[in-house]
């Protein structure tokens, strides 16, 4: 689950990281309200849940109320990577001397939270992991004993010279690495991690990416989703109870379990197509688990065909098959379905299918091919 900067900011303050104040507000005279309170020059920040908002004009300076107002009129309902932005934090605008990186990731080869620090933080990131990765120190820790005070030290001297700065900032490591392991985060970000002309150390940017399985025992942190800001495809197939994930293919993958699903797109990717979904009915699936699943895949406008791929264990393929033809029956397809199923009530499965007008097969690989046929246009 992703959570909004000012969401993050409030986790980070909680834990001691030092960061500037902030409103957030949903109109621009709101904005106005909140800048006049402060009294200073303010930034003013587009809240949604995608990077680089400064370079998509998402962060600007307003050295006035009336400046933060028009400002603001401009970032809300401006789209960022295809979000629209509902709020701004308005927040005073820190001097900024240097500009550095500090994040934590959980890293899955090494089953560690891993720290990434460089002195080349801001907005070009990315291209400074690309080009020039020795300005990255990689630090990973054993989460037995949590962050020791000599490696936030470490950390603290890869980005600054002047010792006070190098406490500071090792300090800022140890509260980021608490606000990473107590929210269930899979990661924890600032960047910028700024030096002002005073010398100060302050986070000026906060991201925090939190682990789905980790949100049930952690009501306070579940609370933080904006669904507002949640592809509604994604919002619809939680409610549901499904697991799924949109990405940008054109084949429609309906599958039970998630590793059937996973072998699934990578036998799509295989034979050259490209998925346009993860989705995992789950084990013991209903016929009304297959409606809903086939409703929030139509509705994706780049789904060119449909795929169901079931092995029957505790799921029932006749299931499946009869919630294929109740959503169907209600919402006619337009786009071709390939259904591949065995196991479980096969026989009836396919008796219910044929009656009803649909094909059904048996081969996993022979069924792949079709669907990236008939999404490509390539079918026979
Ligand atoms: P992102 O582009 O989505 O990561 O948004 P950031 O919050 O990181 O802001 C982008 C850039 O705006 C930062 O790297 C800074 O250079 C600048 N910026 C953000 N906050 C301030 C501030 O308080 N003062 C100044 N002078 N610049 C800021
Ligand atoms: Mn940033």
């Amino acid at each position: 689950m992703n959570i909004h900067e000012y969401q993050a900011k409030e986790i980070f303050r909680a834990h001691g990281v030092p960061i500037p104040p902030g409103d957030v507000a949903t109109t621009a005279d709101e904005a106005e309200q909140i800048a006049r309170r402060f009294g200073t020059t303010v930034v003013v920040k587009a809240q949604v849940h995608a990077g680089g908002r400064g370079k998509a004009g998402g962060v600007k300076l307003a050295k006035t109320p009336a400046e933060a107002k028009e400002v603001a009129s401009r970032i809300l309902g401006m789209q960022i990577k295809g979000i629209t932005v509902e709020k701004v934090l308005v927040t005073p605008a820190a001097d900024i001397a240097t500009e550095a990186y500090a994040g934590i990731i959980l890293d899955r080869v090494s089953k560690k939270p891993v720290f990434m620090v460089s002195p080349a933080g801001g907005i070009d990131i990315e291209e400074v992991a690309a080009t020039t990765p020795e300005k990255i120190m990689r630090l990973p820790i054993d989460s037995r004993y949590g962050l020791r005070g000599f490696q936030a030290m470490e950390l603290g001297f890869f980005l600054y010279k002047d010792v006070k700065q190098v406490r500071a900032a090792a300090k800022i490591m140890q509260d980021l690495y608490h606000a990473f392991m107590d929210s269930g985060a899979s990661l924890a970000e600032i960047n910028p991690l700024v030096t002002t002309p005073e010398g100060e150390v302050l986070a000026l940017d906060a991201k925090m990416v939190i682990d789905d399985n980790e949100l049930d025992r952690r009501p306070s942190i579940a609370a933080l989703r904006d669904e507002s800001s949640e592809a509604p495809s994604e919002v619809k197939a939680r409610e549901a109870n499904l697991t799924f994930i949109k990405l940008d293919g054109n084949v429609g993958c309906v599958v039970n379990g998630a590793g059937l699903a996973m072998a699934t797109m990578d036998l799509v990717k295989y034979y050259g197509g490209d998925p346009a979904n993860f989705l995992d009915i789950g084990g013991s699936s209903n016929p009304e688990k297959v409606v809903n699943a086939l409703k929030i895949i139509t509705s994706d406008p780049n789904v060119k065909a449909i795929l169901f791929n079931i092995f029957g264990g505790i799921t029932r393929t006749d299931d499946v098959a009869n919630g294929i033809v109740t959503a169907t029956k209600a919402n006619p397809l337009k786009v071709p379905i390939v259904i591949r199923l065995t196991g479980t009530n096969e026989e009836i499965a396919v008796k219910i299918l044929t009656e009803n007008g649909f094909s059904a097969m048996t081969d996993m690989d022979e069924a792949v091919k079709k669907a990236v046929a008939l999404a490509t246009g390539k079918a026979a």
